[in-house]
């Protein structure tokens, strides 16, 4: 048996982080229910303080560490907004941040990372040659990593994001969630799965370059080449020694599913136009499965929106009808 996070791993991390982060709204999408034919839920984490989900994790992640600990810094690296949500948090309890991101990393997420005070360091063009740069500052200054995803207590703060889900709609059959490392899946998988018996949890990523899909399909972590795609915040490897998210999401997700930049940039377009929210790709990726058909929820239907970063002019291109917003 794996060891895995569960739901009492979750509600004590919702009461740990409630005085940190915002409980987030579920709306209903008139269009969307029309279009499917069940009700269909959006849970908003890009109105999350830092404007993704990955508050959670972090703020859980953070307060569990002794006062020693986080005197000595903390370190990690970031697609963008885990290391936003670190900033943020390290911010609130009087912390050093440093946070290391690839090239690839969007100009709007490096900006606000370091509007919050961090040490921002660029590394390299991928998430391992960012995370290099956090191992050594680890090992050499002794600052203390937070992981963005393989991690009990971010498992446990993303869950969160689930519990509410739970709470507010206890009929919910279907929630489909943003992936990349697993952190949102599995926590979000671990709550819903232990709370509502017979919700199916549904996983969505890009199609290139999408590390736990490939991962799940090889039946163990295998790393994946990172490409540019218009959900950027789901770049990046699972870790060749995952340990807890690959395990969960190989028990617990349903199935996965997987989107062209047509699709993502499809689903950015309906959510700017139709339901009047900015959604960054990673966070539009849920609507755009439902608007491509590639899942028929046969009940009401949950989806997770996680975040709202885009870049304002990529996300100016693709609501005026580009599929790719300014070149890369
Ligand atoms: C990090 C992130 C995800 C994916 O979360 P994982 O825990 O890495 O799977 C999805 N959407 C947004 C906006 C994110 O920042």
């Amino acid at each position: 048996m794996v060891m895995m996070v569960a739901v009492p791993d979750v509600e004590a991390a919702r009461r740990r982080i409630a005085p940190y982060v915002l409980r987030t709204p579920l709306r209903l999408s008139q269009a969307l229910s029309q279009r499917l034919n069940v009700p269909v839920h959006l849970k908003l984490e890009n109105h999350q303080q830092t404007g993704s989900f990955k508050l959670r994790g972090a703020t859980n992640a953070l307060l569990g560490l002794t006062e020693e600990a986080r005197a000595r810094g903390l370190v990690t690296a970031s697609t963008g907004n885990h290391g936003r949500a670190v900033a943020h948090a390290a911010k609130s309890m009087g912390a050093r941040a440093t946070v290391c991101l690839s090239a690839l990393v969007p100009a709007n997420k490096v900006e606000a990372i370091r509007s919050l005070g961090a040490d921002v360091r660029i590394v390299g063009y991928s998430q391992d040659d960012a995370m290099q740069e956090v191992e050594r500052l680890n090992r050499e200054e002794g600052m203390c990593f937070v992981p963005p995803f393989d991690d009990a207590a971010v498992i446990a703060g993303q869950g969160t994001v689930g519990l509410e889900v739970a709470d507010d709609l206890p009929e919910t059959r279907l929630v489909l969630i943003p992936l990349s490392g697993g952190g949102l899946a599995s926590g979000v998988a671990a709550a819903i799965k232990g709370r509502l018996a017979s919700a199916k949890v549904v996983g969505v990523s890009m199609e290139q370059g999408a590390a736990m899909a490939a991962s799940l399909a090889a039946g163990r972590p295998i790393d994946v080449q990172e490409v540019e795609t218009l959900a950027d915040s789901l770049g990046g490897g699972i870790g060749l020694d995952n340990r807890l998210t690959f395990p969960m999401c190989r028990s617990l997700l349903d199935d996965v599913i997987l989107l062209s930049e047509e699709e993502i940039a499809a689903g950015i377009r309906h959510a700017a136009l139709i339901e009047g929210l900015t959604v960054e790709g990673a966070g539009a990726v849920g609507m755009a499965a439902l608007l491509a058909g590639k899942i028929k929820p046969d009940g009401p239907t949950v989806v997770i929106v996680s975040g709202g970063n885009i870049d304002p002019a990529t996300h100016r291109a693709i609501v005026s009808g580009g599929d790719r917003g300014v070149a890369p």
